[in-house]
Formats: structure tokens, sequence, C-alpha cells
């Protein structure tokens, strides 16, 4: 019997090209705006603080912004992959230390249309306070304390019913669910830390690679 498969997805710089928050620091941010970042980097601050803290300090108006995170380039491959997740009854996760507001306005009928959950923080805009970004309700199975939500929780919940979880990602954040995945794509950091790790890993360009090892599985 053919395995029961899952595939569970990073966003930043995985189905985009870079991290969200290095494209709005690059156009937005000052050096000292980015302190929460390297506060966060040197461990005096969690992850989901420092991108709060961060977000909250955009000021342009919304239409600017929205016209900003449109140009963010994504990897067209990514709608055939999961075009034939859908087709084959694969489900498809998304999970992001980010937040849904640049997501959605990005791929959001993508994840409509395909059926896809997306596990993230919520983010609203407002034109006075910046993108204000919450986490999920800490009932959630996917809840953690410093990211928002946990990809490793997204994987083992997976695998305790019964898939096989084929992941993709390119950071530090992805490292624990790429050791506990049947299956990983790794790019940049990750690819570096799967291999210091031994963790067995796929060649991973494009989500073209993605698709051909799933029309095989
Ligand atoms: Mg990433």
């Amino acid at each position: 019997m053919t395995p029961k498969i899952a595939f569970v997805t990073d966003f930043d710089g995985t189905i985009s090209d870079d991290d969200f928050f290095t494209y709005i620091a690059r156009r937005y941010f000052d050096d000292k705006a980015l302190t929460p970042w390297r506060e966060y980097l040197s461990g005096t601050k969690t992850h989901f603080e420092a991108l709060r803290e961060m977000f909250s300090k955009l000021r342009a108006p919304e239409t600017e912004l929205k016209s900003f995170i449109s140009e963010i380039y994504t990897d067209k491959e990514f709608v055939r992959t999961v075009a034939l997740c859908f087709d084959k009854n694969i489900p498809v996760f998304i999970c992001s230390a980010g937040c849904d507001y640049y997501i959605n306005i990005l791929i959001g009928e993508v994840i409509k249309n395909y059926r896809i959950t997306l596990v993230t923080n919520n983010g609203k805009y407002d034109g006075k306070q910046g993108l204000l970004i919450s986490k999920p309700d800490k009932t959630s199975p996917y809840y953690d304390e410093a990211v928002g939500i946990s990809k490793a929780s997204i994987v083992r919940k997976l695998q305790s019913e019964g898939f096989k979880v084929i992941y993709a990602g390119d950071g530090p954040p992805d490292i624990e669910a790429a050791r506990l995945a049947d299956y990983v794509f790794a790019k940049k950091i990750l690819l570096e830390k799967c291999r210091e790790e031994g963790i067995k890993t796929l060649p991973f360009r494009s989500f073209a690679d993605i698709s051909k090892f799933i029309k095989e599985v």
C-alpha cells in the first residue's frame, strides 16, 4: 500500500525568495529599528517579540505597503506542486513564523483554491500602529510561546496520524521539523545545518524538484 503522504513547507525564503523581514527592513527600517532583531540573535528576546516590535514600526500607507508586498518574488512552481498534491490527495501545510497578512496578499488565492492549511501568526495592518501580529490561541495544537507556532509540532501531529511527511524549508527555525520529517528538502542555512547534523536532504532549487519527487511517491 502507498503510504499516506503530507507536505509541510515553510514560506519565507522557501516559497518567497527571502524573509519578509529582510524585505521590509531594506525598504523601511534604519539600523536602530533593527535593535529587536539583534536582541533576538543574542538571546534576550524571543523571535515573536522581535518581529512584533519591528513590524509595529511600519508606517507606510496600506496601499503602498500592499503594492510593495505584491512585488515580492514567489516560486511559480509552487502552484504546480500544490495542484499535484491536490490531485493526489496529499494535504499541504504552510507553516510560518511570520504572519498571514503578507502570505495572503501573495498566495491567498492559491491557499484557498487548493485547500492549504496555513499555520502562522495573525497580522493586521493599521496605518497608525503598524503591522500588529498576534500568536494563535494557546489551545492551538501548534502553539509555541517563543515563535507563535511550532513547525515541529505540525510534523509530529501528522506522523501520529500515520502520515509520512515531506518537509521543505530554508532557515534555522526549520531545523527541528527537518530532524523529524521523513523526507527533507532544504536550501540555504537549513541545508548547511542538515549537512552538519547528518540529516538526509534532497536537492532543492525550486519547487519543480519537489514536484518531481511527489510525482513518484
Ligand atoms: Mg524560511
